[in-house]
């Protein structure tokens, strides 16, 4: 063979070496996050996670629901009844209104005072619990925190019911997925997906293929169906199999009802496809509060395309186009309704 051939069967090689997936994993947002980049350079990749990285940090740090934050001031100014001003919170808010009233409410971050009594106001969930009594539930549901509660003028923001206490945790996985694509994109990262425990979203290719994602099952750490996604959409799911509370035998969701203040009950799992993971996140969260009644309105009202809902006994209900896009594994096929196209 001559050199020449040689220099450039190597050369092949280098770039093939230099852009070939580069993957890291940190720990944020009280869970794990993933990162896979394809097409560019080790340093231009990895570069980049170190930006996101820090990016997801001070995220974590503004949205905090339960430890000193941006937030929890917030929250404390709405319980003395003080206007406030906080501008890395004002995006949240904003999205939150809108996704409260598409959902009819079932998405509701104003709903804080019920998270916390239920426990979920902890990084360690295994540590002791005892549910609220029925009075206090009462109690805090006939506040009706309601993120229509919640006014903004410029950068001032001030609330009419003080029973108001913010936690966007239903979103804001999703929505930190959304504004680190952004980032991957203006550092001239074109494939690449981030995952964020479950809220998963991919831009461009895993070179000429699309990338392959797996959902898990609600039971345990396999997989239940995968998905292709190329282009940009998020893939996010909700559930009770990573964060429950636990007592006398029963297993108490992380996701409330707001209209019963309530774990709800019924769904194991809901995962939704759409562009924004911000939306895919919220209606992953209330979709999984409607349960098998009211999914596909609810659905339908908050423009969702793709959702595929996992009930208690391992039941699989997903929507036409949904149905064309997830595969099985052969051995595993569960159970599949067909519903309406939304
Ligand atoms: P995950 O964090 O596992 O992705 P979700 O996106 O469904 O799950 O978010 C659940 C979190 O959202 C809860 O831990 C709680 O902080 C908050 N939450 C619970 N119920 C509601 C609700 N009905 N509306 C808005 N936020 C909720
Ligand atoms: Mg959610």
């Amino acid at each position: 063979m001559q050199t020449r051939t040689y220099i450039f069967i190597l050369l092949l090689l280098l770039s093939g070496c230099n852009h070939q997936i580069h993957q890291q994993q940190f720990y944020v947002f009280g869970t794990l996050v993933g990162i896979s980049i394809w097409g560019v350079s080790e340093q231009k990749a990895s570069e980049a996670i170190n930006t996101i990285a820090k990016d997801f940090q001070t995220m974590h740090h503004n949205w905090h629901a339960w430890q000193e934050s941006p937030l929890t001031d917030l929250n404390q100014a709405i319980a003395a009844g003080q206007v406030w001003t906080a501008p890395s919170l004002l995006p949240l808010l904003k999205k939150s209104k809108h996704f409260y009233n598409q959902s009819d409410g079932l998405f509701n971050p104003a709903i804080g005072q019920l998270i916390n009594v239920w426990g979920f106001h902890s990084d360690d969930l295994s540590s002791d619990f005892i549910p609220p009594s029925p009075e206090k539930i009462t109690e805090l549901v006939a506040l009706a925190p309601s993120m229509d509660d919640i006014h903004i003028e410029g950068d001032q923001i001030s609330s009419t019911n003080r029973g108001v206490q913010l936690d966007f945790g239903a979103f804001a996985k999703g929505y930190a997925v959304d504004l680190a694509i952004e980032k991957l994109r203006q550092l001239g990262v074109q494939n690449a997906i981030i995952n964020a425990g479950g809220n998963l979203k991919a831009i461009g290719k895993k070179g000429d293929k699309p990338w392959l994602i797996g959902i898990r099952h609600p039971n345990g750490t396999e997989v239940l169906a995968a998905v292709a996604v190329s282009g940009e959409e998020s893939v996010i799911s909700s559930g009770n199999y990573e964060r429950f509370r636990e007592y006398e035998g029963v297993r108490y969701s992380h996701i409330i009802d707001p209209s019963n203040g309530k774990p709800a009950q019924g769904l194991s799992s809901v995962t939704v496809i759409a562009r924004s993971g911000a939306l895919a996140d919220a209606a992953s969260t209330a979709l999984t509060v409607a349960g098998l009644q009211d999914w596909h309105r609810i659905a339908r009202q908050m423009g969702v395309k793709y959702v595929m809902l996992v009930d208690e006994k391992g039941i699989v209900y997903v929507n036409p186009a949904m149905a064309k896009r997830v595969q099985f594994p052969a051995d595993k096929k569960p159970q599949i309704i067909v519903s309406q196209p939304l």
